[in-house]
């Protein structure tokens, strides 16, 4: 494992796979990315061959807004290993869009942390890949578009 001067080692990040790929390169470009059926409307968290609804297999990647609220957490005292510095908290994130990503809280002391309160995504760049994390929100919410067609920046 590698070790960072005088600190924790260096957290384990993520290998992307073909099908979590363009995921990855969007929150190295600042943006978080959701799969989209096209044909439900439906979106997907984590990334799936076909709609969890349809079963239809051909889903988009599309940016997300990258908002969401807090569905339930954990304050993580004893972490899974030395790189993870406690404590911290563990959340599920309900997304505006719909699906439930599980994250870190950051830039929020623990007992600050309440189910339902509005957060935003982050971004950490750490070489390879940029670590996705939330916050609390800084602004009003944005609006997600409703309906079945497919909705968002299509990414190609
Ligand atoms: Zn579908």
């Amino acid at each position: 494992m590698t070790t960072t001067a005088g600190g924790p080692p260096a957290r384990p990040i993520p290998t992307p796979s073909p099908l979590s790929r363009p995921f990855w390169e969007g929150t190295k470009q600042g943006v978080l990315r959701l799969q989209q059926c096209t044909r439900c409307g439906g979106f997907e968290w984590t990334p799936q061959m076909a709609c969890s609804r349809c079963l239809e297999e051909t889903l988009q990647w599309v940016t997300a807004t990258g908002r969401g609220s807090v569905y339930s957490y954990s304050v993580v005292h004893r972490p899974q290993g030395p790189a993870f510095v406690p404590p911290y908290v563990v959340a599920i994130v309900t997304l505006a869009e719909g699906p439930h990503m599980l994250s870190d809280l950051v830039d929020v002391a623990p007992e600050d942390v309440r189910i339902g309160m509005d957060v935003e995504v982050a971004f950490e760049d750490v070489g390879e890949v940029a670590l996705y994390h939330f916050r609390p929100a800084r602004g009003p919410a944005t609006t997600v578009p409703t309906g079945a067609a497919p909705r968002g920046e299509v990414i190609p």
